[in-house]
């Protein structure tokens, strides 16, 4: 499958890691726009957050687990952005579920 972020899994793209476990992995975003970001991807190839299925609620729960620790680790406990766009008109460009996580700079609502 032509997918950049199952690459990224499959160790074929590099990526700066921050952490990996058996079912996720988190690397900094090729184009930050914020001091802190950083995704959170299944290894598992979901396409966008409408193919997600009940059977992938823990690991949903996981992604999201992580995004909290690692925001933490990142020094973003007074506040952080957790971001997932579902398709084009969400703004969505990988087509590989991934949570944005930004943090370091004062976020403005509503977004873009
Ligand atoms: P989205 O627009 O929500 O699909 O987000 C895709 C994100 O992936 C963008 O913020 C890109 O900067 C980021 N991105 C694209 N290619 C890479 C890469 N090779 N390594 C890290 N981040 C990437
Ligand atoms: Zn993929």
């Amino acid at each position: 499958m032509d997918c950049l972020f199952c690459k990224i899994v499959a160790g074929e793209i590099p990526a700066r890691k921050l952490y990996e476990d058996d079912q996720v992995i988190a690397f900094h975003d090729i184009g930050p726009q914020a001091p802190v970001h950083f995704l959170v991807i299944p290894k598992k190839h979901i396409s966008t957050l409408n193919d997600l299925s009940a059977a992938d609620t823990p690991l949903a729960g996981h992604i999201l687990f992580t995004a909290q620790r690692l925001a933490k680790e990142q020094g973003c406990e007074e506040g952080f952005r957790v971001v997932m766009n579902c398709n084009d008109l969400g703004g969505q460009t990988v087509h590989h579920i991934h949570m944005h996580v930004l943090g370091q700079r004062q976020m403005a609502w509503p977004p873009g």
